[in-house]
Parts: structure tokens; sequence; C-alpha cells
């Protein structure tokens, strides 16, 4: 029996992905949400907090008790402010909301300790404490780990404390370890299955996202995706940060007859070859491959040169031509083209320059088609920077120059 775990595993006990980066990932596309529920959460909680102390002052008068507690109260009180305000400001506010979580909650069930050893009242705060680990489970939302620390620890102290002060007797306290035994119980599985659902729907939205903007045959991006601002984004960026941009158009030769000759299903495993050469050539985080047509694929390489580029459009030709695929009892041997244009944009509008880039590159390939296939054959874009500003002329208008090219392989 197979032991590999799905990428998008819970543990069940921790209520959290397997995987840290998913887990990291989660928090952060959730982190909205999560400060979110923590400022309404700890809002009503200090209103609360504040309440019961002047409550406390308007009963009992102000002395030196009194005064004590509402002070206490205040600090905590203060410290729900301080971490609403740390998550508003936090790039994550998702992490840092769990973190102040912790702390608001550790620091509420030690103020409750103090009330209750300095008010008595032990069975009045003994019910109070169920609900305050309900409260700690369920409304602030943490860590299912820290809320199991934060509420067992608090729930162990209260009734070592309630023991030590020895005014109820044996079956109360039994009575009231119960209780939170309970509270703890029911508010840990309820906020275990919270975890899990939030997570298990995070995980089908993913899950849909890369299958829509994924083409299934090869793995690789399909035009959806890149006719969602794909190629417009990366040349915004490459133009903020005056970095060379190369795209790479390559369509497999003479593919129609490898189908005709060998069968759709010998087409369809070619395909899948050539899309995970393609893919295992490409940088994991920097590079795209997208299925633009049939046989077609698109390569976006930012920080590339014209050079770079070519070089590695002419590995990938060199590695499909020497590499031959069995099928039935004969091996299939397929080559491909390739158009490679390089470009420094600095002026033109991401819409209009992308369009001008692939009609460029894909010029490119057609050329390499025509003169004898299996060849890669590229050029700098003179489209944008090429052009002096100076000049007068609109640089995205005439993108593209004649074909001759700088290099065929
Ligand atoms: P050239 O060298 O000029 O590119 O010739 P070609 O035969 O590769 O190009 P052509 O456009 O004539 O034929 C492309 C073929 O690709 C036709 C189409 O049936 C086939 N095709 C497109 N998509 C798929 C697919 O997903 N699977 C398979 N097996 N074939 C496909
Ligand atoms: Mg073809
Ligand atoms: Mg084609």
């Amino acid at each position: 029996m197979s032991t590999q775990q799905s990428p998008g595993a819970i543990v069940r006990w921790r209520g959290e992905f397997a995987s840290a980066g998913i887990e990291a990932a989660f928090l952060r596309a959730h982190g909205g949400v999560i400060r979110h529920e923590l400022t309404r959460s700890l809002s009503f909680c200090s209103v609360f907090y504040l309440a019961f102390a002047l409550a406390d002052v308007a009963h009992l008068g102000l002395n030196r008790q009194t005064l004590l507690l509402f002070v206490v109260r205040l600090v905590t009180a203060s410290v729900a402010v301080t971490s609403i305000v740390l998550t508003r400001r936090s790039d994550n506010p998702g992490q840092t909301a769990y973190r102040s979580a912790t702390v608001f909650s550790s620091l509420a069930m030690l103020t409750f300790l103090l009330v209750t050893y300095s008010r008595g009242e032990l069975l009045l705060h003994g019910m109070s404490m169920a609900i305050m680990l309900i409260i700690v489970y369920l409304f602030i939302p943490n860590r299912l780990v820290n809320a199991y620390i934060v509420a067992l620890g608090a729930s162990a102290g209260f009734l070592a404390l309630v023991y030590a002060m020895g005014t109820v007797n044996p079956r109360q306290l039994g009575t009231m370890a119960m209780l939170l035994l309970l509270a703890n119980l029911f508010g840990a599985a309820a906020a275990r299955r919270d975890a899990h659902a939030s997570r298990r729907q995070y995980w089908t939205e993913q899950t849909l996202i890369a299958q829509s903007i994924r083409d299934p045959l090869t793995g690789a991006f399909n035009r959806r995706h890149l006719n969602d601002g794909l190629l417009e984004r990366e040349i915004e960026r490459a133009r903020r940060q005056h970095a060379a941009l190369t795209i790479v158009v390559c369509d497999l030769d003479n593919f129609k007859t490898i189908n005709d000759t060998y069968g759709h299903q010998a087409g369809d495993t070619l395909l899948q070859d050539f899309a995970r050469l393609l893919l295992s050539m490409v940088r994991d985080d920097r590079d795209t491959v997208v299925r633009y047509g049939g046989e077609e694929f698109l390569l976006i390489l930012p920080d590339t040169s014209l050079d770079e580029g070519l070089a590695l459009a002419e590995r990938m030709r060199a590695r499909l031509a020497e590499t031959s695929r069995p099928h039935a009892d004969v091996r299939i041997h397929a080559t491909a083209s390739f158009g490679v244009v390089s470009a420094r944009l600095s002026s033109c509008l991401p819409g209009m320059a992308s369009q001008a880039l692939i009609a460029r590159a894909d010029e490119l390939m057609y050329f390499a088609k025509r003169s004898g296939r299996n060849r890669v054959h590229g050029a700098q874009w003179e489209g944008a920077d090429g052009v002096p500003a100076e000049t007068g002329q609109d640089p995205c208008a005439s993108a593209a120059p004649p074909v001759p090219d700088a290099c065929a392989a």
C-alpha cells in the first residue's frame, strides 16, 4: 500500500495542513478573514472586561482591591487593542493574529484567575470559566494547538486555585472539573471541525484554480491563463525593473504526419514528453510554459537576454532531436522549430507589447519552419527601446522589423 501523502493532507489533531508551506499559504490567503474575526472577538472581550471592572467598582466601591482589578483588566484590554492594531498593520495578518490571540488569551486567563482569587465566588467563576474556554476555542481565531494549551492550562490552573482556596467541598470541585472537561472537549471538537472545514474549502478552491489554468494533457499553463494578463504582468515587471524579457514560441515539426502514422494516442504521448522536456529545462520559480495551440508552446523567460534565450532554445531543440520514443516496435523521432524574441521594454503599453512580442516570436518560428525545421531563429525586438524616444516615432507602431534574423541554429 502506498504511504504517499496527498499534498493537501490535514493533520487531524492539529487541524493544520501537514505541509508547512501550504499552511503558510492558507494563512496568507485567509489573513483578511482572520484579522476581521480577531478584531471582532477581542473588541467584545475588552468591552466585557472593562464592563466587569466598572461593575465591581459600582458594587464594591473604589478600594485597593477593586482598583487593582480595574488596572489589571485595563492592561488586558490594552493588550487586546494593541493586538488588533498590530494585526491590522501586519503584512501577514493571519500569522500575527494567531500570535496575538495566544498572548491575549493567555493574559486574559491569568487575569481571570487573579479575579477569581481576589473575589472568591468560586461556583459563579467556575461557570464563567467554562464560557471563557468556549471563547478561547471558538471565537478567538488561533492555532488549534495554542488554543489547546491555553484552555487546558487555564482549566488546570483554575481547579488548582479552587482546591488551594479550600472553600468548595470535594463534590462541588468534582462537578466543576467535569464541567470544565466538557467545555474543553466540546470546544476542542468544534474548533477542530472548523479548522478542518476552512482548510478543506481552501484546498478545493486551490485545486479548482490550478485545474482551470492548466492544460490537462501536458500540465503546461493554458491559453485562459495567458489571456488573464500573464504576459502583460511580466512585461510590466520587466519595465519596472529595467530588465530583459525573452519569449520563445516553439512548435513540433510535422506533427500531423506523426499523428497520421502512429495514431493520435502516440501524438498525445509525444506532446506530453515535449511539454515535460520544456518544463524540466526552465527555472521553476521564474519561467512560464504555456500550451499556446495544439502542438505549439509559448515560453516566458523573465530576466533573460537574447543570447541566454537562444542558448536555452537550442538546448531544448537538441534534447528533443536526440531523444527517440518507443512506440510498438519502432522508435518515434521528433523535432521542433523555435522562434526567440528578446526585448527591453520601456514605453509600450503591456497589452500592445504582448501581442507584438508573440507575433514576432511566431514569425521567427515560422521562418525556422521555412528554413528547413528543427532549428532556432531569434531576434532582438527593436519595437520599444531600440527606437530612441526623441526621434518622435511611436515605438509600438512598427514593432516587427523585417524577418531576417539574428541567429540560426
Ligand atoms: P509543421 O511542421 O508545419 O508545424 O506541421 P504540423 O504537421 O506539425 O502542423 P499542422 O498544423 O499541419 O498539424 C498540427 C496537428 O496537430 C494537427 C492536429 O490534429 C494535431 N493536434 C493538435 N492538438 C493535438 C492534440 O492534443 N493531440 C494530438 N495527438 N494531436 C493534436
Ligand atoms: Mg507543427
Ligand atoms: Mg502548430
